[in-house]
């Protein structure tokens, strides 16, 4: 059978990027059989916890990543709805609920909040985790149903065996088992008639013959109770792969409620989606080599479910950068001036070869939104400090300034032509004709023109965009400056 796997977020707000990483886990592992399919299911079944627009900002993401999924509310498929309100009207819930109650895995419960505290008290403080012992399991089905017909509200409870254990595997966690008498008989629908999660993943999953479930670990400790469903209803379970938590450190959890990113954040900062996911990609999963970019179709290639760890994985937000960075620069000149238009737009308002600073900043920028800063001396020439031609690593000081921005000078305006090109060929003699090293004559002409230690690009590249007159007009300033301090 072709592998199924579904991403089934709650519509509950931004795309965190935890979620977006267990999206795209399940994507790779079905997409690594031609034949698997990739299900986008929405969870809406907390009415309460439901934020307008969230939907679509599900869809939005998917599709900002190249996440298609086959079937989904949006494109359909044959095992619809795949919106579990939706799913509810059709009364699927209710209706394999009865039946898990006929076969004793689940039962009626007409407890009100009251009762169950008072329990919930008495047990705290003895010290014990809550666990509900439910009056009600002693009713019989006619005459529970009895007081269904009067009116009288409930819920319906799972039953969990007394005694014994249950047993599961995990694709990454193992073999687990557990004692029954460990397991809470938690509530399976709703007295709004709506289906808890709980409940909803072992009908939705089954019926939509979901081969691999990829979800959250926070699942895992509740499974052996879908598992005693499961064997209830006599299905096969699924194959369970639980992903580690992606951690802000080595304590927290990544959260959008602690003011960590989310994907639409990161996209706003000027991170480019398939960087993003490059990255998210190995938290918490190693490629066999050491390669480190990936295009989601390498991605698919090389994801193996066997190497993702146990442990958390701290998102790391410099490496995502250099990660980012490394995209950036892998992408061809056109696409990527197309991208950074905009930003270079915002500094420079010049009339300046606005592709050339492109091809400058590609070089330098690891994110998007750093841009605008790094242009910032190309519409004005901003006021620095002479002492800045002091300079350890370059082997510069004043003096050896003043003698190359001269002789650079003298250079420069004896050329008629001012591409790049030429600019390379009569400056990079320079060096040698002053017996100095590149450095000493090609750092100080770039400070001289720019007025600022770390640019995007070199003298030359920077020269060739600023003009000849510009380029003199800097030079002559930044000479001025020098002799006016040496005397
Ligand atoms: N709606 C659940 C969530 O967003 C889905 C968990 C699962 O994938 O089964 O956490």
């Amino acid at each position: 059978m072709a592998i199924r796997t579904r991403f089934a977020p709650s519509p509950t707000g931004y795309m965190h990027i935890g979620n977006l990483r267990t999206a795209l886990w399940a994507y790779l592992i079905a997409k690594k059989d031609p034949e698997g399919k990739f299900i986008l299911r929405i969870e809406d079944t907390d009415q309460n916890r439901l934020v307008e627009g969230a939907t679509d900002i599900i869809y939005q993401t998917l599709a900002q990543c190249d996440l298609k999924h086959d079937e989904g509310p949006d494109v359909g498929g044959p095992y619809g709805p795949y919106v579990q309100s939706e799913r509810v009207k059709s009364g699927i819930y209710m209706k394999y609920a009865r039946e898990l109650i006929r076969m004793g895995g689940a039962h009626y419960c007409f407890c009100d909040e009251d009762m169950i505290n008072a329990q919930r008290e008495v047990q705290e403080a003895r010290g014990e985790s809550f666990k509900y012992d439910d009056p009600c399991k002693k009713l019989t089905i006619e005459e529970a149903e009895a007081r269904i017909a009067n009116g009288e509200k409930f819920v319906i409870r799972q039953t969990i065996p007394e005694t014994g254990t249950t047993s599961f595997d995990d694709e990454v966690f193992g073999h687990i088992t557990v004692d029954n008498e460990t397991l809470d008989e938690q509530i399976l629908i709703k007295s709004d008639g709506f289906p808890t999660y709980n409940f909803a993943n072992v009908i939705d999953d089954h019926f939509m013959d979901i081969t691999d479930v990829v979800r959250g670990m926070e699942y895992l400790s509740s499974t052996p109770k879908y598992t005693l469903m499961y064997n209830a209803f006599g299905w096969k379970e699924p194959r369970y792969i639980h992903c580690p938590p992606v951690m802000k450190d080595e304590h927290n959890k990544l959260s959008k409620r602690n003011g960590d990113a989310s994907f639409q954040d990161l996209v706003a900062k000027g991170y480019l989606p398939q960087a993003i996911l490059n990255y998210i990609a190995m938290l918490g999963w190693s490629p066999e080599d050491n390669k480190e970019i990936f295009t989601l179709d390498e991605l698919v290639q090389a994801f193996n479910v066997k190497h993702i760890g146990q442990s958390g994985a701290i998102f790391d937000p410099m490496k995502l950068k250099s990660i980012n960075g490394i995209w950036l620069r892998n992408m061809d000149l056109d696409s990527y001036y197309e991208l950074v238009k905009p930003y270079i737009d915002q500094a420079v308002k010049g009339d300046f070869d606005k592709k050339a600073i492109a091809k400058v900043v590609q070089q330098r920028a690891d994110t998007l939104v750093e841009i605008p800063e790094m242009l910032d001396f190309f519409d004005t020439f901003p006021a620095y400090d002479s002492s800045l031609y002091v300079n350890k690593k370059m082997k510069t000081d004043e003096a050896i300034a003043l003698e190359s921005l001269k002789a650079g000078r003298d250079v420069l305006a004896g050329c008629d032509d001012w591409s790049e090109e030429h600019l390379h060929s009569v400056l990079m003699e320079l060096p040698a004709k002053l017996g100095r090293k590149n450095g000493q004559v090609l750092f100080p002409l770039r400070l001289a023109i720019t007025g600022k230690q770390f640019t995007p690009g070199g003298a030359i590249e920077i020269a060739a965009i600023l003009g000849k007159d510009e380029t003199l007009r800097r030079l002559d300033l930044s000479i001025a400056q020098l002799e006016n301090k040496a005397a």
